[in-house]
């Protein structure tokens, strides 16, 4: 036997040779903040939230289906009233981006068209959305040209009020999810409706028609985030459009991306008009510290901080006119 051991790992590093402390602020520009508890937003402000946008219609918490506009106005309302408590009691700021999400068919759609300028006028609403076109639904299938309808129309209101829209893109829906948590996602695969988009890409196939859609109202790409951004669309959108383009982080065994993907995406087209939001939703398995620990990744990847920073917060406040 020899003596003490010595140290195992060699020796502590040089002075200065030590990582630098990670002290980049985030902003979350999407997430369903309503669903996650007290915990989960302490998190944030543990981790180094500025700022979340929850998205205030999710079909999910409609009180009575089959949904209606009323359903998604209480939600609307639901989602102003909790943000108002939220930051009073955080020290993150809590927005509300207010829309009609496809996701489910919303009956009589248009009357909320009708009133989403006024909820537009609130201080606390920096963002329309999440909409766009969806292939499958959870509950009841929304034809196409009826979700064109709806969508067109919210972009018409993104034109005239020059709100930023959050669309939703299909891709996360009838895929192989993980069995380790299948059973997790209480809106899981069983529910959804059969495909109304006939291609092998939906994502791209909807990105193409809610493109289509912003052209006919003149709404600039400018204030166009393509969210939950895939390999499929990601060239498409930053070579062929002025949109941003958004990768959604929560749900890695759902959306089949991860930091890699966010490295690879700056290091082919640069940062400029890359975000990264977390989708956090209580209603699946979820991580509230998933933004932190996607910058902590995306610099062991060697992605320079600048970047890291501009993706998780210059950027989302450009978008969000925080800035
Ligand atoms: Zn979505």
């Amino acid at each position: 036997m020899s003596g003490p051991s010595k140290r195992p790992i060699g020796d502590p590093p040089e002075a200065g040779a030590a990582p630098e402390p990670v002290d980049i602020p985030w902003v979350d520009i999407h997430q369903h903040t309503q669903s996650l508890t007290w915990n989960d937003r302490e998190k944030f402000d543990l981790s180094g939230g500025q700022a979340a946008v929850a998205i205030a219609a999710g079909y999910y918490w409609a009180p009575y289906r089959p949904v209606s506009s009323d359903d998604v106005r209480f939600l609307w309302d639901d989602a102003l009233r909790r943000a108002a408590a939220f930051d009073h009691r955080h020290f993150y700021d809590q927005y509300v981006a207010v829309g009609i999400h496809t996701w489910s068919r919303v009956e009589n759609a248009d009357e909320l068209v009708s009133v989403l300028p006024e909820y537009c006028e609130d201080d606390r609403v920096i963002a329309i959305g999440e909409t766009g076109i969806e292939s499958t639904q959870h509950t009841t299938s929304w034809p196409l040209e009826g979700q064109k309808e709806v969508v067109r129309e919210q972009f018409r209101v993104a034109r005239d009020t020059g709100l930023p829209v959050l669309v939703h893109t299909p891709g996360s829906s009838k895929g192989d999810v993980d069995p380790r948590h299948v059973q997790s996602y209480e809106e899981g695969n069983r529910n959804f409706t059969d495909p109304l988009l006939s291609s092998d890409d939906p994502k791209t196939e909807a990105v193409e028609i809610d493109l289509a859609l912003a052209d006919e109202v003149g709404l600039p790409d400018e204030q166009l985030v393509i969210d939950h951004a895939g390999r499929s669309v990601r060239d498409f959108v930053l070579e062929n459009t002025g949109c941003y383009l958004a990768y959604s982080v929560s749900a890695p065994w759902l959306r089949g991306i991860d930091a890699r993907d966010i490295a690879a995406a700056i290091d082919a087209h640069g940062s400029d008009r890359i975000v990264v939001d977390t989708d956090l939703i209580g209603a699946m398995d979820n991580d509230p510290f998933v933004m932190k620990r996607t910058m902590l990744d995306l610099l062991r990847l060697g992605v320079d901080r600048e970047d890291v920073r501009r993706v998780v917060y210059e950027n989302p406040r450009e978008i969000l006119d925080l800035a």
